[in-house]
């Protein structure tokens, strides 16, 4: 081995390494910045280390792809904005998809077109290549839509038609079929385009019956299947780095989805097969719930400011609103007053993972006030005050009462436990699910209509002179 051979094999080694302490570091928001930063290097350390490889004879396209590829990530880094992350997240994962499908491609190209010799393309590289091929097509395909969804380009409703599923899985079968062949047949070039389109329109017809708001979990599996693209890309190409990080993506962004389907208490077939937020499940549940009361903002001002313990409960609601800042403001004057202030964080509030954990990071939300749904529960009871930031099917005591709701079984943040519960929210506006919520219409609830952060605003002035 030269010193070159050796240097790519240390900056693996190293990359390898600190993308499993990123990993770990990701694991809790003290620690995630710097797991960021971990993850960034070891990044920066996997790119060096390929662009020594021997095999490289010309880096003028290199450099036209790094500083292109550089540029659109800076500028996708500085001008999207927080709110929205997840439709930037897909986009990044058809890139990622679609730059593994493309090496698999050129490969299969390189052996079928005289450019490497045909008879290394064994059975089991034709395995690492079509399964590296079919991911990563219908990976791009089916992230690109879910970036419509979320971006509103594609209708956001589940397109749902008579025998869908039945299509669906037919497709997949021919795909795999065609695929199964090819490790027998690798030289057969017609079935490896025709199983590369049927990829790609798989992709397609699987994320368009899945509503919007279970984009985040689907796009969190698409993650897993461009991580497992990548893991095969890393064994076509004899790539170590490859096959560790694809894997590490692979089995994290699986795991992610069951945990946020478990949050959900809705299995991953029911997510992919459901269409859940159609207007078949919509109406289910609703019932004579009676009257919502509605409540003044002097009165929860002087609730607020002489209260022991007050417990914020934000939703999607506080995301749209971008009410971060202001609840921070409120936080502060009731601290300031000696009120003891929470945060109750529920683990699918607002629309992406760790959604409000960012959103409370970025106004300077100390950790140590942030609790999650296991640790807060138990605390509702000697609450005072639960505020409701733009929540819904978070806070539905229907999910822990009955039975027979779409949501049942759903582990929620049980603010009607508290002593009173105040609801921030514009309307009478349902949330995700589409499901009424009896809490509104408890005697402990009072409702506080408006937009969010114009509420939390006024309430600042407001509990400053109660
Ligand atoms: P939600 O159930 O979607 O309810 C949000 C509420 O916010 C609505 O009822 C709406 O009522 C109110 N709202 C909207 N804009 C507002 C504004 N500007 N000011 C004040 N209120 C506003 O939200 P959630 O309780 O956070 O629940 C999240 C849902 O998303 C769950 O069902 C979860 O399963 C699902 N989900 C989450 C994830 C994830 O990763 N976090 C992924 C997939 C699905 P008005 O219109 O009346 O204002």
């Amino acid at each position: 081995m030269n010193w070159q051979t050796y240097f790519i094999e240390f900056s693996y080694l190293l990359a390898s390494i600190l993308f499993i302490l990123g990993l770990k570091g990701l694991s809790h928001p003290e620690t995630a910045k710097r797991g960021m930063h971990m993850a960034e290097f070891g990044m920066m350390m996997a790119i060096i280390g390929t662009l020594m490889h021997f095999e490289i004879v010309s880096y003028t396209w290199i450099i036209v792809g790094l500083l292109l590829g550089s540029t659109l990530g800076a500028a996708m880094g500085v001008w999207v904005p927080m709110t929205a992350m997840p439709q930037r997240t897909a986009l990044s994962h058809a890139f990622g998809a679609f730059a593994a499908a493309l090496v698999g491609i050129a490969e299969y190209y390189s052996y079928t077109h005289g450019f490497k010799p045909l008879a290394e393309l064994g059975q089991v590289k034709m395995g690492a290549m079509g399964f590296e091929i079919m991911l990563g097509s219908l990976t791009t395909t089916g992230s690109l839509i879910a970036f419509g969804k979320l971006q509103g380009i594609v209708p956001g409703k589940p397109l749902v038609y008579r025998g869908q599923n039945i299509f669906n899985m037919t497709l997949l079968a021919v795909t795999i079929g065609l695929f199964i062949y090819l490790i027998f047949v690798p030289t057969a070039v017609i079935p490896f385009y025709v199983m590369l389109g049927l990829a790609f329109v798989f992709g397609v017809l699987l994320v368009l019956p899945i509503g919007s708001a279970d984009m985040p979990v689907v796009m969190s599996l698409l993650n897993s299947y461009a991580g497992l693209a990548s893991a095969a890309t890393g064994f076509v190409l004899g790539n170590n780095v490859l096959i560790i990080a694809g894997t590490l993506d692979g089995f994290s962004g699986f795991i992610l989805s069951i945990l946020m389907c478990r949050a959900m208490n809705r299995s991953i077939t029911n997510v992919l097969f459901g269409a859940f937020g159609s207007a078949a499940t919509a109406t289910a549940g609703e019932g004579e719930q009676g009257t919502m009361r509605e409540v003044s903002m002097d009165d929860v001002a002087v609730q607020l400011a002489y209260a022991s313990k007050v417990v914020f409960v934000p939703g999607y609601g506080l995301a749209t609103a971008q009410a971060q800042h202001a609840v921070r403001e409120l936080a502060n004057v009731l601290e300031e007053r000696g009120v003891i202030v929470k945060y109750g964080i529920h683990p699918v509030a607002g629309r992406m993972p760790g959604h409000m954990n960012v959103l409370l990071a970025e106004a300077n939300v100390p950790y140590s006030q942030l609790y999650e749904l296991e640790q807060i529960n138990p605390e509702l009871s000697s609450t005072d005050v639960s505020v409701v930031i733009g929540a819904n099917d978070v806070v539905n005591p229907d999910a822990r009462d009955n039975p027979s709701s779409p949501i049942a079984g759903m582990p929620i943040i049980e603010v009607d436990r508290s002593k009173s519960v105040i609801v921030l929210k514009r309307g009478q506006g349902k949330g995700f699910s589409g499901l009424e919520n009896p809490l509104f219409f408890k005697p402990v609830t009072g409702m506080l209509y408006g937009d969010a952060k114009d509420t939390l605003t006024k309430l600042v002035g407001a509990v400053q002179h109660a």
